[in-house]
C-alpha cells in the first residue's frame, strides 16, 4: 500500500473515531440533561441540528492531523508518545497530563481572544456563538477555521512533550468531557467545588456559560489563570432562564468592547 493511501486511511479512521466520540459523549450528556433538567433543550431542535452538522464537519478536520501523526507514530517512530510506563518516572504521568492541559489552555485562551476581534469573529467564531444558549451538542460546533486551530494542538504537543499513551488518553478524555459539559447549560459539579477555592482556578460550565452570555470575558478552557492575569475573568454565570442573557442577540451593554469597535 502506498504511503499516501495509508496516511489517507489513517486520517479517515481518526475522523470516524473523533466523530463517534463526539456523538457518544454529547449524546450521553444530552441524555443526562433530559433526566436532570427536563425541558432545557425544548425548542432548540433546529439549533441542535446545526450544532451536530458543524461538529461532524469539525471531526473531519480534527481527524486529518491526528491521522497523519498517528500514522507517523506507528510507522516512522514520530512523536514523544511512549508505551513503556517505566521509560519516565511514575510521578511524571500526572505531571505530563497537567503540562498538556496548561499548554492547551494557553493556546486556546490566546486563539480564542484573537477570534473575538470583530473581523475574525465574524469569519471564524460566529458559528460557535450562534448557539444561544449552547447545548451539549455544541461541544465541537466550530467553523472550519476555528476547528483547525483546535485540531493542531494535541498533534503538535506530542512532538514536544513526552507522554505515556494512557496519560494521553486521560488528556483526551478530560478534553472531551469538559468540551461537552461546559456547554450543556447546567452545572454538574457540586456547589462547594465550583464556588470554592478549586472553582476559582478551574473552569466548569458556570464559567463558560458566562462567556456565551457576555462574549468579552472568560476566554479560558480549563484554568482561569490567563483570564485572571489579563483581567478578562468576569466570574461565574447562572443558569436561571434569563432569556435576555442566554438567548437572542446579546444586549449592547454586554457585548465585548472589542465587538463594538
Ligand atoms: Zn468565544
Ligand atoms: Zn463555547
Amino acid at each position: 500500500m502506498s504511503v499516501l493511501l495509508a496516511i489517507l486511511l489513517s486520517a479517515l479512521a481518526m475522523t470516524v473515531i473523533v466523530g463517534v466520540r463526539y456523538l457518544l459523549s454529547s449524546g450521553g450528556f444530552a441524555l443526562a440533561t433530559r433526566i436532570r433538567q427536563p425541558g432545557l433543550y425544548v425548542g432548540l431542535d433546529r439549533q441542535i441540528g446545526r450544532e451536530i452538522f458543524w461538529s461532524l464537519a469539525s471531526a473531519a478536520i480534527y481527524g486529518v492531523p491526528a491521522g497523519i501523526v498517528a500514522w507517523g507514530w506507528q510507522n516512522r517512530g514520530w512523536t514523544r508518545i511512549y508505551t513503556d510506563v517505566h521509560a519516565w518516572p511514575l510521578w511524571y504521568l500526572p505531571v505530563s497530563v497537567l503540562l498538556y492541559l496548561i499548554a492547551h489552555d494557553s493556546w486556546f485562551y490566546w486563539t480564542h481572544r484573537w477570534m473575538h476581534v470583530p473581523r475574525w469573529f465574524r469569519l471564524a467564531h460566529a458559528v460557535h456563538h450562534a448557539s444561544r444558549p449552547p447545548t451539549a451538542w455544541a461541544a465541537m460546533s466550530f467553523h472550519p477555521i476555528e476547528a483547525l486551530t483546535g485540531a493542531v494542538v494535541i498533534p503538535a504537543l506530542v512532538f514536544l512533550i513526552p507522554i505515556h499513551l494512557a496519560a494521553l488518553a486521560v488528556v483526551l478524555t478530560i478534553m472531551t468531557v469538559m468540551g461537552v459539559t461546559n456547554h450543556m447549560g447546567w452545572e454538574m459539579f457540586p456547589r462547594f467545588m465550583v464556588r470554592g477555592p478549586l472553582g476559582s482556578w478551574l473552569i466548569t460550565a458556570s464559567h463558560h456559560q458566562r462567556h456565551h452570555q457576555r462574549y468579552g470575558c472568560n476566554y479560558g478552557l480549563y484554568f482561569r489563570f490567563w483570564d485572571r492575569l489579563c483581567g478578562t475573568d468576569d466570574g461565574l454565570g447562572s443558569f436561571t432562564p434569563d432569556r435576555t442573557e442566554s438567548a437572542g442577540s446579546p444586549p449592547p451593554s454586554r457585548v465585548a468592547p472589542s465587538l463594538r469597535n
